[in-house]
């Protein structure tokens, strides 16, 4: 294993603690601190639903930790049962972790490797290959491991570099204060999970290239959610959850209470209600027939039509890929 960080710098360091005053001070500046942090990106994920991407984008108006790592680096593996804990404490209130794994060697560079180590150590939250250093360098990372906690609009606001040790209830103090900020103007907070948006607060529009769509998600959910197909009956999963609620497949933005989830026995999700505001209809190019996207990324959930159950007698039937489920 190699030893990669004490060797600089002897002991855990704190950079700024969810402040940027403290940067002045602080032995070591973090480049991203205080600052927007930069997207992650990749196209090998483990721990997520069906291996798909995660993005800070899509997580706004959420807590979340960033940590680089290599699974081959003792420093790193030293903090392995922190992030453990952060996952499972604060899983409730939508902190997620994402593990950065940005290798040094040849056989840390092996996505196989990465993914039996993380089966092996029982890692639970998403890990994303750093193919390239592409993210490593985006956010002008230096050192193994680092840790970022990231506001609910996207910020970095502590950094702790190496081993945390002692700063572990420093840094799980950190997350419980961004918890408890408001979420910002446009985004709903976490604590509305359960889906009861009141349609009365904008929607801050994600835009995307069509390239980065592509990187981001699988084929199918591309095809349907950026290139308005369908998917076959039957095809998904389309059967029901309990109870929960149906996000954006490309946002994350919740669109279905559960509750409002019917069997329509045609194969595809379908639902009498959306959540309020969340998703817009327009008349599908077939001129025919009535279109849902997500209001906040513009994807193709599928169409509404007037044959649904009581109460709205709607039916919105969606492909299933441009959903994914969060149970409650
Ligand atoms: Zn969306």
């Amino acid at each position: 294993m190699n030893n990669k960080w004490t060797k600089w710098l002897g002991g855990a360091a704190v950079v700024g603690a969810l402040g940027i005053a403290a940067l002045a001070s602080s032995p070591i500046e973090a480049a991203t601190q205080g600052r927007q942090a930069p997207e992650i990106t990749g196209n090998r994920w483990f721990n997520t639903r069906g291996g798909q991407p995660l993005t800070l984008a899509g997580r706004r108006g959420k807590v979340t930790v960033v940590e680089f790592w290599t699974f081959d680096c003792s420093n790193c593996r030293v903090n392995l049962p922190a992030y453990e804990r952060w996952e499972k404490k604060f899983a409730s209130q939508g902190v997620e972790v994402i593990g950065v794994h940005t290798p040094e060697t040849a056989e840390e560079r092996d996505p196989k490797n990465v993914e039996r180590f993380v089966r092996e150590h029982g890692i639970t939250y998403p890990v994303v290959v750093d193919e390239g250093g592409a993210n490593w360098n985006r956010w002008n990372q230096q050192f193994w491991p680092t840790v970022y906690i990231i506001d609910k609009s996207g910020r970095v606001r502590s950094t702790y570099i190496g081993e945390l040790h002692a700063d572990e209830a420093k840094a799980t103090r950190d997350i419980e204060t961004l918890l408890r900020e408001p979420a910002p103007r446009g985004v709903q907070a976490a604590t509305s999970d359960t889906g009861t948006g009141t349609g009365t607060v904008p929607i801050v529009k994600v835009v995307k290239t069509d390239a980065q769509w592509r990187a981001q998600l699988s084929p199918t959910a591309y095809d349907v959610l950026r290139q308005s197909g369908t998917e076959p009956a039957f095809s998904g999963d389309y059967k029901s959850h309990g109870a929960g609620v149906y996000r954006c497949a490309g946002c994350d933005l919740e669109l279905f209470n559960a509750q409002t989830k019917f069997d329509s026995g045609t194969g595809w999700p379908s639902f009498y209600q959306p959540i309020k505001g969340h998703v817009e209809k327009r008349t599908d190019p077939d001129g025919d027939r009535t279109e849902v996207v997500c209001a906040r990324c513009g994807g193709h959930l599928g169409h509404v039509f007037d044959d649904g159950p009581k109460p709205t007698g709607l039916r919105y039937c969606m492909n299933s890929v441009a959903l994914h489920f969060q149970k409650k």
